[in-house]
């Protein structure tokens, strides 16, 4: 760990710390390592980033007054707060054997004072190996469901999907819509600008799809050039709507190194029935783009 910073929020300086610590004792460190090994056990519990940062605040509390805990590592889009940002914060970039764990923050209403950044500081060194086995886990996750070329979710994960949505739908009496998406012509795409090109356009109508739609949809590469998007919530128009949107949207963008060449997309909407099983409500979005291909392309249509 390195980096402690005490900064007042609001101002540009970030003030080094330079709080002398108090003489560490045998007896303190007795007491340090043996709060470590309880912390650490409780740590344990948990391979989950989230629930571990939440832990560790929960025991921290125990031993230091603070407002608010804030846990980031951009790298893998992972971004967690407890409780509020105060005026007082201590920062910590977490670091183990050369390996960037995050950075971790506390915040509070008054400074943090020397002893008790040392119990901090303590505390924290019991997070290390939790927090990185618990990113290991995170990748591994990851690895598992996520499409490796377009970030977005694969198609392992869409049945388990499909299905909870489906008995949510049911239960609480929601809409629930399907899209299913087609990139026009994309074999010519391949054959004119080359693989490499076709995979970044792919990442970018992937990119262009997740920008549009809202966090709670749920945006699947179905296929080679082909995705599904899950629309809890969402009925007959607004789901017609929101595919006209993309559509829109996909039309803009321009991934080739010419910067001009633009793609299109066709698009089949559907909207859950009474009698549906996901079969039949993924054969009707099919249908439907089907038909959106037959009818000229560069369109949606509703089923
Ligand atoms: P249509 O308008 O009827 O959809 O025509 P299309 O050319 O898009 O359809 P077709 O299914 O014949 O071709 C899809 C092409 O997508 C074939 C394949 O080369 C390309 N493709 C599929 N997956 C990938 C990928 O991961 N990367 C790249 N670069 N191309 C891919
Ligand atoms: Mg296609
Ligand atoms: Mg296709």
């Amino acid at each position: 760990m390195n980096n402690q910073t005490q900064s007042i929020a609001g101002s540009q300086k970030k003030m080094p710390l330079h709080t002398p610590h108090p003489r560490i004792t045998p007896q303190s460190k007795q007491r340090y390592a043996s709060q470590v090994l309880a912390l650490t056990g409780v740590l344990q519990t948990t391979l989950e980033t989230g629930e571990l940062i939440s832990l560790f605040a929960k025991e921290l509390a125990g031993f230091v007054e603070f407002d608010g805990i804030h846990y980031q590592l951009p790298e893998l889009q992972i971004d967690l707060s407890v409780g509020p940002t105060t005026s007082f914060s201590c920062n910590y970039e977490l670091i183990v054997s050369g390996e960037f764990l995050g950075e971790l923050k506390l915040f509070r209403f008054y400074p943090f004072e020397g002893e008790e950044l040392e119990t901090v500081e303590n505390l924290m060194s019991g997070l290390l190996y939790p927090l990185r086995n618990a990113l290991l886990y995170h990748r591994a996750v990851q690895t598992a469901l996520i499409d490796p070329l377009t970030g977005v979710k694969n198609r392992s994960t869409l049945d388990d999907a499909f299905q909870r949505e489906l008995k949510l739908a049911r239960r609480h009496n929601h809409d629930l819509s399907v899209i299913l998406l087609d990139i026009d012509h994309f074999k010519q795409v391949n054959d004119q600008h080359g693989h490499l090109y076709g995979d970044q356009a792919l990442r970018a109508v992937a990119q262009c799809v997740q920008r549009t739609i809202r966090d709670s949809d749920l945006l699947f590469r179905f296929g080679g050039e082909e995705f599904m998007i899950l629309l809890s919530g969402t009925g007959a128009e607004g789901s017609a709507l929101l595919a006209e949107r993309i559509r829109r949207e996909v039309e803009r963008i321009t991934p080739f190194p010419d910067g001009k060449t633009t793609l299109t997309i066709s698009l089949g909407v559907t909207s859950l029935r009474q009698e549906d099983a996901p079969e039949s409500l993924l054969e009707r979005a099919d249908a439907a783009l089907y038909q959106a291909k037959r009818s000229g392309r560069n369109r949606v249509v509703f089923s």
